[in-house]
């Protein structure tokens, strides 16, 4: 069974949980928030076995009675998971013309995914029939949404009475990687319960403690940009591709008006194949240029994030100089933050590639 012990990093997070429930005074609504694959959903699996375990101990868990191994075959009656449903489960819904409604954006490709793009209102209601029992085994019941920024807006409306009037020994944990999309009232519900990437040469360490060479660790901690679950769950041949094909593409663009007449050629590599894929080429192409920047200005090697290629970002720095790459850095930072479901993905990435031939900072 995973434990609070074996989560990498995240320490100021656990700590608080570890604390809370320790006094018994676990808030009844947790926001984990932060970028993608650092632990968020690890963790709100490690404080539900906490929760529901009938021994727990200060690592959480134990691991060996009966809550546990309930838990650990996705059985056990007070563990809830909300969660985009696949797509032909949900003809039902369909026919829900709100729920609907903005999938006829630009970006209506959000669905070209086996997913559908929201958690709708009839889960969010379904969920709110079982929460108005007390818990089946006794204990605790938790309710994990993720990804809770996915919920709909009429889904968030749906939970905010529950998140203000609490059910009796229930704990809902919303995992949000972009929190700006949930309602400021959802928001000022939740406990805030902060993540984020680790300092590249911390995760290496953590993972050569878990047995990994110097060598492979360094590797999959620098491709993952310090993401913890990244340099895990990742092939580092996946990593690395995907990280040459934007560097490929920035160097492309670099070459000033040439470049700028190749943006549409290599936009793919930076666009991915959905959203989820461009928010990572979005934080593949920021912690690229940060390199940039830091090798223009003669920053150590071990501040970078892709130390292996820092041949290749050091003449990326050189060629676009360091105040025009950490323009870009905050550019990207700011349309990242703004990203809602239904801007034009390619638009958005065009005009930071076109930024980097040369043309205006968007
Ligand atoms: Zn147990």
């Amino acid at each position: 069974v995973t434990t609070f012990d074996d989560v990498l990093g995240q320490s100021i997070a656990v700590s608080l949980l570890r604390r809370a429930l320790a006094a018994g005074r676990l808030p009844h609504a947790l926001l984990f928030q932060g970028p993608a694959a650092v632990g968020k959903a690890t963790v709100a699996r490690v404080l539900a076995g906490a929760l529901l375990c009938d021994a727990p101990g200060p690592a959480g868990p134990c691991g060996r009675c009966g809550s546990c191994r309930k838990l650990a075959h996705g059985n056990h009656p007070d563990s809830f998971t909300i969660t985009r449903l696949p797509k032909r489960k949900t003809a039902a819904v369909a026919a829900n013309d709100e729920d609907e409604a903005d999938e006829d954006g630009p970006d209506a490709a959000a669905g070209k995914g086996t997913l559908r793009p929201f958690i709708v209102v009839d889960q969010i209601r379904d969920l709110l029939e079982h929460v108005a029992f007390p818990p089946r085994e006794g204990r605790a019941r938790v309710i994990l949404i993720d990804p809770a920024d996915r919920m709909h807006a009429a889904a968030q409306n749906a939970l905010l009475k529950t998140l203000e009037e609490p059910a009796s020994r229930t704990v809902f944990v919303l995992v949000a990687s972009r929190p700006h999309l949930l309602l400021p009232t959802v928001r000022s519900r939740c406990l805030t319960v902060r993540f984020a990437a680790l300092p590249v040469p911390e995760l290496a360490r953590l993972l050569v403690a878990r047995g990994q060479s110097d060598a492979e660790a360094l590797e999959r901690a620098g491709l993952a940009g310090g993401r913890p679950g990244a340099a895990l769950s990742l092939e580092p041949g996946s990593l690395r591709r995907r990280r040459d094909a934007v560097l490929a593409a920035l160097e492309t663009c670099a070459r000033g008006v040439q470049g700028l007449a190749d943006v549409p050629a290599v936009v793919a590599a930076l666009l991915g194949d959905d959203e989820d894929g461009f928010l990572e080429g979005l934080e593949i192409l920021e912690a690229l240029l940060r390199d940039a920047a830091l090798v223009a200005a003669g920053a150590a090697v071990e501040r970078l994030v892709h130390a292996d290629a820092r041949e290749r970002t050091a003449a990326l720095g050189g060629r676009l100089g360091a105040p025009r790459a950490a323009a870009i850095v905050r550019s990207v930072e700011r349309l990242r933050h703004d990203l809602r479901l239904n801007v034009n993905r390619t638009l958005v990435a065009e005009a930071l590639l076109a930024a980097v031939a040369g043309g205006p900072v968007p």
